[in-house]
C-alpha cells in the first residue's frame, strides 16, 4: 500500500491490479495448454499399435515405450503444475478480496486508520485524516507518526506503541494531535500489530477516533459541577477540595503555611432589594472579577486533555460559596501579615464604585481570616473559623478584617446557644419590658419613658447588651421589637389615661439596625399605633446615631417614611458617631439623646462639659430638643440645667423598672404633687 495509489478509486485499485497480473499471465496459460495438448497427443500416438517407424522393430518398440513413459510423467507433472497454478490464483484472488475489503473499510471509515512501520514512518493513512485533521496524503507522506502528536503526550504514545509491538495489541490511549490549522484535537486510539511469518511485528495498524467533542462535553460537565454558574468561579466543593489538599500539605511540611479568607459583602441585601436581583447578580459578577484581579494568575492551560473549557476563572484560589460570600485560599504565605495585606487589597479594590445599570453602587466587604494550624484536619473547620472571624469583623463595624483566634470559637458556641435560647424565650414570653422615666429638667415632671427590654431567665435577668446584638444579627430583633413596641404602646395608653397631662406622656422605643433595613417597618409601627390607640406624636423612635447617619440616602428615606406616620424621631447615643451638621439638618428628627459617656465624665472633665454644651447649642440652632442620658448625680443635673438641656434620664431619677413599679412611682409623684398643692 502506498499513499500515491490512494488517489485511485479505492474499490478499483485491487481489481485492476489483479486484472493486470492476469493479463500478463495469458502466454503462460497458452504455453501450459499447448504443452499439455502436445504431450497428450504424443502419448496417444505412441500408444497406437499401427504406428511403425521401420528398421529394427524391437529397438523402436523399446524406444517408443520409454518415450511414452517419459511423456506420461511430464504430462502428470504438467497437470500438477497447472493444478498448483489454479490454487495460487485462487489464493491470490482471496488475498485481493481481503485487500479490497481492507481498503473499502479504511477508505470509508470515519475513524483515522494508519499503518506505520517499526521506525514510526507512516506507510498508509486513511482519507479520514484529511477530513478530521486537515492533512492531505502528501502532507503526511514521509513524516514520522509522532510529528503531529502533542509534545507532552509523545512519551506515552511511544510506550503504548512499543507495548503493542510486543504483545500484538496495545491498550486504549487518549492523546492530543495537532490539526493542520494549529488547534489540538483529542484522539482515542488502539494499535494492533501485523506480524511476519517468523512472528516478528513488522507494522502497526493504528485506529484513531476524534473524541474532542465528547471530551469537551465531559469537561464542561465536570467544570459545571465544580464551578459557580453565575461567576464561573470555583464553587464550595472545589474550594473545600483545594483547602483539604493544603491542610494535607501543611501536615507533611511544617514550613508550609496558608490562610483561608472568608469575604462577605456588607449590606448586599440592600442592593438586591433596591435594584433588583438581576442587578445583584451583575454586581456579584463584577465583584468576582475585581477580586480575581487581586491575585497572581495561575496556569489554567495545562488541563487534562488540553482543552481549556469555554471560560475559566482567572484564578482558582478564589471561590464563591454562594450568595454574597467569597473565599480565598492563600498558599505559601510567610506570616499572617501577608493574609491581612491581601484582605486589605481586596477591600480597597471593592471600595471603588461599581456601575450597575448606569448606576453607581458603593459596597464594602468584611473579611475573616483563618491561618493554617496543626489542629486542623478538616477543610470545613477552617472555613467555619474564617467565617466566625468575618462575623467578628462585621460586628466591629463592617468593612473590616479580623484574624481568627481560638477564643472566637468558644464565644461563637456561646452565641449559638444564646440564639437558640432566645428563640425559645420568645415563645415562652420570657422577654419583658422595663421602663425608665424621662424627666423635664425645667418642671421636674416625668414627661415620658424609654422602653428597655429584659430577658427574664430562670438564672436571672439578662440585660439587652448581651442579647440585642445577637437578636439583631439573626433577625430575631424583628419579632422581639414587635413585642416590645406592642407592650410599650399598650402601657402608654394605660398611663396616659390614668395620668393625663399636657403634653401627654410619651414612650420612646429603640430601633435596631436590622429593623432599620426592614422594608415594612413604618407599616408595622403604624399598625401597632392604630391597634393600641395612642397618639402617634407621643411615640418616639430612638435610632442610634451610627445607623441614622450610615447610608445617607437610605436613612433619609426610612426616616421620612417613619415621620409620615406621625411619630417623633430621636437620635440615640449622640456623640458616639461622626455626624455632620449639614446631614443632621436634613434629617427629619425631633430630638437628640446625648450619650451617657459624656454625662458621666462631665463633672471632672471640662472637655466633656464643653462637648455637651456644644451639642446642646447646636441642637437648639437646629430646633432639636435634647435629652441627657445616664444622669446619676445632682451635680450633673445642675450642669445640664445651666446648659439649658430640656430633659434627662438616669439612675438619679429612677433605674429602669417593671411597669408596676413605674405605676407606683407615677402614683407617688401625683400624690406628692397633690400634697404640695394642698399645703
Ligand atoms: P439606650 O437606648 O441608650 O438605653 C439607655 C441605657 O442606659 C439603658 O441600658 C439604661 O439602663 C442605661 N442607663 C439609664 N440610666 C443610666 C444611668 O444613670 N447610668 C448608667 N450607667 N446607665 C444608665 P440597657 O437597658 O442595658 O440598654 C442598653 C441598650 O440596649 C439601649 O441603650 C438600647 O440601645 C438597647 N436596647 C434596650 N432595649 C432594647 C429593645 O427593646 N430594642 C432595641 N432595639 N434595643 C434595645
Ligand atoms: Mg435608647
Ligand atoms: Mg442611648
Amino acid at each position: 500500500m502506498n499513499n500515491n495509489k490512494r488517489s485511485r478509486k479505492p474499490n478499483q485499485s485491487t481489481t485492476l491490479r489483479v486484472r493486470e497480473i492476469e493479463s500478463r499471465e495469458w502466454w503462460l496459460w497458452a504455453y501450459a495448454v499447448t504443452v499439455t495438448l502436445a504431450l497428450a497427443a504424443g502419448v496417444v500416438a505412441l500408444s497406437f499399435p499401427g504406428y511403425h517407424l521401420g528398421g529394427d522393430g524391437l529397438f523402436w518398440s523399446d524406444l517408443k515405450e520409454r518415450v511414452r513413459g517419459l511423456a506420461a510423467l511430464v504430462l502428470l507433472f504438467d497437470i500438477y503444475t497447472v493444478y498448483q497454478h489454479f490454487q495460487s490464483q485462487r489464493l491470490r484472488k482471496q488475498l485481493a478480496e481481503g485487500n479490497e475489503l481492507f481498503e473499502l473499510i479504511t477508505e470509508n471509515a470515519a475513524d483515522m486508520i494508519a499503518v506505520v512501520d517499526n521506525q514510526g514512518h507512516r506507510l498508509y493513512n486513511s482519507p479520514a485524516y484529511q477530513k478530521i485533521l486537515g492533512y492531505s496524503p502528501e502532507d503526511l507522506q514521509g513524516q514520522s507518526s509522532s510529528d503531529q502528536i502533542h509534545p507532552a503526550d509523545r512519551e506515552r504514545v511511544s510506550q503504548a506503541a512499543e507495548k503493542a509491538r510486543l504483545t500484538g495489541r496495545g491498550q486504549r490511549l487518549e492523546y492530543r494531535m495537532r490539526h493542520k490549522d494549529g488547534s489540538w484535537r483529542v484522539l482515542e486510539s488502539t494499535a494492533s500489530a501485523i506480524r511476519n511469518g517468523n512472528g516478528y511485528t513488522e507494522k502497526l495498524v493504528i485506529v484513531n477516533r476524534d473524541i474532542s467533542e465528547r471530551k469537551r462535553a465531559e469537561e464542561m460537565l465536570a467544570h459545571n459541577a465544580l464551578h459557580d454558574r453565575l461567576t464561573d468561579l470555583p464553587n464550595r466543593s472545589l474550594f473545600l477540595d483545594r483547602l483539604q489538599r493544603a491542610i494535607a500539605r501543611a501536615r507533611r511540611h511544617s514550613d508550609y503555611r496558608f490562610a483561608a479568607l472568608f469575604i462577605d459583602i456588607d449590606e448586599f441585601k440592600v442592593v438586591n432589594d433596591s435594584l433588583g436581583h438581576s442587578a445583584g447578580d451583575e454586581l456579584l459578577i463584577q465583584i468576582g472579577n475585581r477580586m480575581a484581579g487581586c491575585f497572581r494568575e495561575t496556569d489554567t492551560v495545562a488541563r487534562p486533555g488540553g482543552i481549556p473549557p469555554k471560560s475559566v476563572a482567572v484564578d482558582e484560589s478564589l471561590a464563591r460559596l454562594g450568595g454574597d460570600e467569597f473565599t480565598v485560599l492563600l498558599e505559601d504565605i510567610s506570616d499572617p501579615g501577608d493574609a491581612i495585606r491581601v484582605a486589605h487589597r481586596i477591600q480597597a479594590r471593592c471600595a471603588n464604585p461599581f456601575v450597575i445599570n448606569d448606576q453607581e453602587v458603593v459596597i464594602s466587604a468584611s473579611i475573616g481570616i483563618a491561618l493554617s494550624a496543626r489542629s486542623y484536619s478538616q477543610a470545613e473547620d477552617l472555613i467555619r473559623d474564617a467565617e466566625l472571624a468575618m462575623y467578628r469583623a462585621k460586628r466591629a463595624g463592617k468593612a473590616r478584617c479580623e484574624v481568627f483566634d481560638p477564643g472566637m470559637h468558644a464565644s461563637a458556641v456561646r452565641r449559638l446557644k444564646l440564639e437558640t435560647d432566645l428563640r425559645r424565650a420568645l415563645e415562652l414570653k420570657e422577654l419583658i419590658v422595663y421602663y425608665q422615666p424621662i424627666v423635664s429638667l425645667e418642671s421636674g415632671k416625668i414627661v415620658g419613658f424609654e422602653a428597655l427590654s429584659r430577658w427574664q431567665r430562670p438564672e436571672g435577668l439578662v440585660l439587652p447588651g448581651e442579647f440585642i446584638p445577637v437578636a439583631d444579627e439573626t433577625g430575631l430583633i424583628v419579632p422581639i421589637n414587635r413585642t416590645v413596641m406592642l407592650a410599650a404602646c399598650r402601657q402608654l395608653a394605660v398611663w396616659q389615661s390614668e395620668f393625663p397631662s399636657e403634653p401627654p406622656l410619651t414612650m420612646s422605643v429603640n430601633i435596631a439596625p436590622k429593623q432599620f433595613a426592614q422594608s415594612d417597618l413604618a407599616k408595622e409601627i403604624h399598625g401597632i399605633i392604630e391597634q393600641t390607640g395612642v397618639a402617634p406624636r407621643t411615640v418616639h423612635l430612638e435610632i442610634m446615631e451610627t445607623i441614622a447617619m450610615g447610608d445617607a440616602e437610605r436613612s433619609a428615606d426610612v426616616l421620612a417614611e417613619l415621620k409620615a406616620i406621625g411619630v417623633r424621631l430621636s437620635i440615640d447615643d449622640f456623640g458616639t458617631g461622626y455626624s455632620s451638621l449639614s446631614r443632621l439638618q436634613r434629617l427629619p428628627v425631633d430630638s437628640l439623646k446625648v450619650d451617657r459617656s459624656f454625662i458621666f465624665t462631665m463633672g471632672d472633665n471640662s472637655d466633656s462639659q464643653e462637648i455637651v454644651k456644644l451639642i446642646i447649642t447646636m441642637a437648639h440652632t437646629l430646633n432639636l430638643r435634647v435629652v441627657a442620658e445616664g444622669t446619676e448625680t445632682e451635680e450633673q443635673i445642675s450642669i445640664l440645667k445651666r446648659l439649658n438641656c430640656e430633659m434627662a434620664q438616669g439612675y438619679f431619677f429612677s433605674r429602669p423598672a417593671p411597669a408596676d413599679a413605674i405605676m407606683d412611682l407615677l402614683r407617688s409623684r401625683c400624690v406628692s404633687r397633690a400634697a404640695a398643692a394642698h399645703v
